[in-house]
């Protein structure tokens, strides 16, 4: 913990007059928020016939992207898909980590992650969608950018690319939870927890019109506000780094795909106030993405040659967008730059993102095509020579051409012995036209984490013992990732929001005060 951390104060808790306070409902199981976690959770409950009542500040269900990760699924085996032995890969994920994850809740997802997808997948289909697989960068388990099959999408039957039809989930979910009886009460916010002894037994939400409602849950209250990247206060005390990187957000429930900021962390903030602990790892890992244009690979962002502003090259180029956007960051002003040739459309087999498991490589008259329609809004820059190609990027010439020179003499030995990058993608920089990028923008999506909370997903207090009838689902979970949201396994996210979405729906039906 830094100087820093310690230093900020998070706000006091609302003081919410009785006088305020114009009305109240009542439900076994009361759910805040609307997103895949919140959904997921809720109909779950209702399944089991508690009456559920999910309270939010969005006016429709929200959502981003689509790519949702189950370790295998009724999908996967109808496309002859075998089970995959993980293990490796998981504990690769650890170390990638630190360590500094809780293994319960991953091997957790792992385990449990097949159940709430055919749940979903059942639903779709039902709903007139289905669920494809989404491509992943399976070439090579030992490199950082292997993905495990399993980022799953739904898709209508006129969708093109796979993995932005989150709302096709969402829409499909909460038609399900109303028909089955679940009530909405949209609000201006969720504010405030109240306790009886120990035990949370309501919400007070402020409300458009005016004032408060109180909110009874004779059972449970499962928080599933998203992020807080857009708290000033919650992000400079516990993301401190990347603080600076999200300016914008907060003020729109139904914010969709934005980045630089999304929530206020108000779900978090009313665990704290009701005697959450917060999460052990610190900081909190980011969602990060940087540049992949130009990439044979989904999620990838290998292309070439990368240097940084003095012309020099800074790394081995072989990883993925995350960590390209966290490696750029490092070099000076968190600039830097790729720089390849035409024939990179031909040397290696292409797989374009967004793309469908099933889908063959992509034609280079294709990758042309796309690179053709990035360089009219501006996002490539092709030239016929070299040294034009350096200058309008704006790096220095002689000291980029050398860089350049060596990196080539690399590629005809087929080895790198100055970053070690694998021997198929030494490809020579030599024959035009020429390509390259700036790599220096990085879209900022979430913070990821919050509460202590343990592998039910009952939020804790410091000494870890569950507060009573209270939950977590969705981002804001304690310690499900550190340091960064890597993109090693697509989706992730959203698979531990129906995951244990579908699970803590089931606990919260279940609990008896
Ligand atoms: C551009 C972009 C693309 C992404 N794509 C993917 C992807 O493909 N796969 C993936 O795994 N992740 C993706 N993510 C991350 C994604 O945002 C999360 O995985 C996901 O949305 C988390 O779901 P959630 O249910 O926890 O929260 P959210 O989806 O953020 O939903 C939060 C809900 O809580 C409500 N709420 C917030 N505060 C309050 C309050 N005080 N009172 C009442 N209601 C409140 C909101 O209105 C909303 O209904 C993406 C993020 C971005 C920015």
């Amino acid at each position: 913990m830094d100087m820093q951390e310690r230093k900020t104060t998070l706000p006091a808790p609302p003081q919410i007059p009785e006088s305020e306070i114009h009305g109240q409902f009542r439900a076994q199981v009361v759910v805040v928020g609307e997103g895949l976690a919140g959904l997921s959770c809720a109909l779950s409950a209702r399944q089991q016939g508690a009456d559920t009542l999910i309270v939010t500040g969005s006016q429709a269900p929200v959502g981003r992207g689509g790519s949702i990760f189950a370790a295998y699924s009724k999908v996967m085996e109808e496309q002859g898909i075998p089970r995959q032995d993980t293990d490796n890969f998981i504990l690769q994920e650890f170390a990638a980590n630190g360590f500094l994850v809780d293994q319960r809740k991953w091997y957790k997802l792992f385990n449990r992650s097949e159940e709430a997808m055919n749940w979903l997948i059942d639903l779709t289909r039902a709903a007139g969608y289905s669920v494809t697989l989404e491509d992943a960068n399976e070439d090579d388990p030992d490199s950082p950018t292997y993905q495990p099959p399993g980022t799953h999408a739904v898709v209508s039957p006129d969708t093109a690319r796979a993995g932005v039809g989150i709302h096709f989930a969402l829409k499909t979910l909460e038609k399900a939870f109303l028909a089955a009886g679940g009530r909405i009460l949209r609000c201006s916010a969720a504010c405030k927890l109240e306790k009886k002894k120990e035990r949370v037994t309501a919400v007070l939400c402020r409300m458009a019109e005016s004032g408060y409602v109180r909110v009874l849950a004779s059972q449970a209250v499962v928080l599933a506000t998203g992020d807080f990247s857009a708290s000033p206060e919650l992000m400079q005390k516990y993301c401190p780094q990347y603080a600076p990187y999200f300016t914008a957000g907060g003020d729109n429930y139904d914010v969709g795909f934005a980045v630089k900021g999304l929530y206020r962390g108000e779900g978090h903030m009313m665990a704290l106030w009701a005697g959450a602990a917060w999460q052990r790892t610190w900081p909190c890992a980011v969602m990060v993405q940087g540049s992949r244009l130009g990439s044979h690979l989904p999620y990838g962002s290998h292309r070439g040659l990368r240097m940084n502003k003095f012309g020099l090259r800074y790394c081995n180029e072989d990883m993925n967008g995350a960590y390209t956007a966290l490696t750029t960051l490092r070099e000076p002003e968190g600039k830097a730059y790729a720089v390849w040739d035409h024939r990179y459309a031909q040397a290696l087999p292409w797989r374009t993102h967004g793309g469908r498991r099933t889908d063959p490589n992509t034609p280079p008259e294709t990758v042309y095509a796309l690179w053709e329609s990035q360089i009219k809004t501006g996002q490539l820059l092709r030239r016929d020579s070299l040294p034009e190609l350096l200058e309008a990027l704006g790096l220095p010439t002689e000291t980029a051409m050398e860089t350049i020179r060596h990196y080539n003499d690399l590629c005809h030995q087929g080895k790198d012995p100055d970053f070690h990058k694998k021997a198929a993608y030494l490809q020579p920089i030599e024959e035009g036209p020429f390509y390259g990028c700036s790599l220096s923008d990085r879209l900022f999506f979430s913070v990821m984490g919050g509460p202590r909370t343990n592998d039910r997903m009952q939020i804790c207090n410091e000494q870890d013992e569950p507060i009573p009838g209270l939950y977590c689902v969705g981002s804001m979970v304690g310690d499900l990732y550190a340091g960064c949201y890597n993109f090693r396994v697509p989706g992730m996210n959203y698979g531990a929001c129906l995951t244990f979405g579908y699970l803590t729906g089931k606990e919260a039906a279940a609990e008896r005060p």
